[in-house]
């Protein structure tokens, strides 16, 4: 291996499969072991396979798949790309997530420039053969000892077989190379006080049908597998009886990795595929993240207000990006989740006692805009530390305009079409575009921050990246108006001088961003805006002035 022996030698392929019920936790699990690997000085990838017909969850509702987490090279991808990069602290990009829709578009492409040469096209080779070229892609320079590839869905989906069906190839074709590890579910059956393997050896003979042999099992329980259930599995499901590895239900997700070496997961990989390794794993790092995120010094209180807030992975990075910067300042932060249709221009006090800080999310569409509009002069007016993401930077812009200005509806033309005061419009480049699918200004751009900003403060720097995933602006007619009032642009794109950031310089902490800081949120390398938001919104606690901060006052907004 290129992390251990110093010579170049094959990319180790690592599938992950699921069985017995969706949501057990692939991504995790693949992000745990990549960890693991990582640890021990090995240079690992993640890959996520959706079988869905969408070129990319771009333009999925977040109530199907969750958030769409968006990469560097402005891909719009499966939020599970998020776990990767906040687990590994690397940079994934468009080749780390495929879909069915991808693979056919690509294939079909190929058809109509008659690359198959007048043959008739089929799903084995041609699909097949595309999908390895999407595996084998990762592994084909020297960047990478393993390529942790994840396959969306659960064994036995009729969508997922041509994935299924191209491991069974590769584990043919490099039986030295590739590793096949099932994740499953060992449920408890209260009634009979047992825990019950047959829905696993159902799911590996169903494996077994389409001619692939798991090496490993990852069985998720919520009790503790005896020795004779391992047995058990093991015998059933031809693997050794180390490789029947208990997932059981933790704490946090970032307990994970813990709880998979203490089970020898990454040994049982490593040695099935004949990888040499040292003795030594450093998780020193890891272990002191989450010591300090299980061991917080005070609380604060932070309202999320948006529109999705019953599924709370639509804002899976904001929620992880708080746990990263929380414990990176010794604090706990208690997330109130709060639906933007519920704040109303008179409920502020009610709805944001006890609150110590705002976060207004991203979003599209008009629903709950006026609540978002409403949080945001609550938070305004009362000194309260806010937080606005794209729309929500883009709605603390409408508010002030309206408020201060005096630019009486004044709002973005992506609610309004006709407004007396576009103070947030169409980019220029967006404007005749008539495709809805990765058409907007998508992943990372650089900011210019002024001196003495929060923002340059924050981030100990003048210019940075970040990225995107917008198609309105801060409409740069209203700027000087906006100046002269006290909410300053204070980032901006260095070339077209796009306004990324605003903030009020007359306000504890008031930031507006049009990118999305919460992307690039890792376990190493907390998010600047995030500690200094935390940081804030900290000191807001002690701040007598603001009835219902006192500390330990009770929240009513969870
Ligand atoms: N809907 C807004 C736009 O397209 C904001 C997008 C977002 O919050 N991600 O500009």
């Amino acid at each position: 291996m290129h992390g251990t022996t110093g010579q170049a030698k094959a990319t180790k392929y690592i599938f992950v499969t699921g069985g017995v019920s969706s949501s057990l936790g692939k991504g995790i699990i693949s992000a745990s072991l990549a960890k693991l690997l990582q640890c021990r000085g090995m240079k690992v990838t993640i890959q996520k396979l959706d079988p869905y017909i969408n070129i990319d969850p771009g333009t999925l509702n977040p109530y199907e798949h969750g958030e769409c987490f968006v990469t560097d090279d402005g891909a719009e991808t499966d939020l599970d790309l998020g776990h990767y990069e906040r687990f590994l602290d690397v940079r994934t990009s468009q080749a780390n997530n495929i879909t069915t829709g991808r693979i056919y578009q690509s294939v079909i492409d190929k058809e109509r420039r008659g690359e198959y040469l007048g043959r008739t096209v089929q799903v084995i080779p041609h699909i097949t053969d595309e999908i390895k070229r999407c595996v084998q892609i990762l592994g084909s320079g020297d960047d990478y000892d393993f390529v942790i590839t994840e396959i969306g869905g659960t064994v036995g989906d009729i969508e997922s077989l041509p994935y299924i069906e191209a491991v069974r190839q590769m584990r043919w074709e490099q039986p030295e190379d590739t590793l096949v590890i099932h994740l499953t579910l060992v449920p408890y059956l209260s009634a009979a006080g047992e825990l019950k393997t047959k829905p696993t050896q159902h799911s590996v003979k169903q494996l077994l049908e389409f001619g692939v042999q798991p090496d490993v099992l990852v069985c998720r329980t919520e009790h503790q597998l005896s020795n004779s259930i391992r047995n058990k599995l093991a015998r059933f499901c031809n693997v050794n009886v180390e490789a029947v590895i208990q997932s059981i239900d933790a704490e946090t997700i970032y307990d994970v990795p813990l709880l998979m070496q203490e089970e020898g997961l990454d040994k049982v990989v490593m040695n099935k595929l004949k990888v040499e390794y040292s003795g030594r794993i450093n998780l020193n790092p890891w272990m002191n993240f989450l010591h300090k995120h299980k061991n917080p010094d005070d609380q604060v209180n932070i309202a999320l207000v948006g529109k999705y807030v019953e599924l709370k992975d639509s804002y899976k990075s904001i929620a992880e990006s708080f746990t990263h910067a929380g414990a990176a300042c010794g604090l706990e932060v208690k997330m109130h989740w709060i639906h933007s249709e519920q704040i109303l221009p008179d409920n502020g006090e009610e709805v944001f006692s006890g609150m110590n800080g705002i976060l207004v999310a991203p979003g599209f569409g008009s629903r709950g805009i006026d609540g978002k509009i409403e949080a945001i002069r609550y938070a305004r007016e009362n000194a309260i530390p806010f937080f606005g993401i794209c729309l929500g930077m883009q709605c603390a812009v409408i508010e002030f305009a309206r408020n201060v200005l005096g630019l009486e509806d004044a709002h973005s033309t992506e609610i309004k079409d006709y407004t007396p005061y576009p103070v947030i419009d169409l980019m220029e480049e967006q404007k005749g575009l008539a495709d809805m699918g990765g058409t907007m200004r998508l992943g990372a751009y650089p900011c210019r921050l002024s001196p003495d900003s929060i923002a340059a403060n924050a981030y100990g720097q003048d210019r940075v990246e970040e990225r995107h995933r917008h198609r309105y602006e801060f409409n740069d007619a209203y700027r000087e108006q906006f100046i002269e009032n006290g909410m300053m642009p204070t980032g901006t794109h260095p070339d077209s001088n796009l306004v990324e950031i605003v903030e009020i310089p007359s306000h504890p902490w008031f930031v507006g961003a049009q990118f999305h800081p919460e992307y690039k949120s890792t376990v190493a390398t907390p998010h600047p805006l995030f500690k200094s938001f935390i940081e804030a919104s900290h000191a807001n606690k002690f701040d007598k002035k603001r009835p219902g901060t006192a500390e330990n006052k009770s929240t009513s907004a969870t």
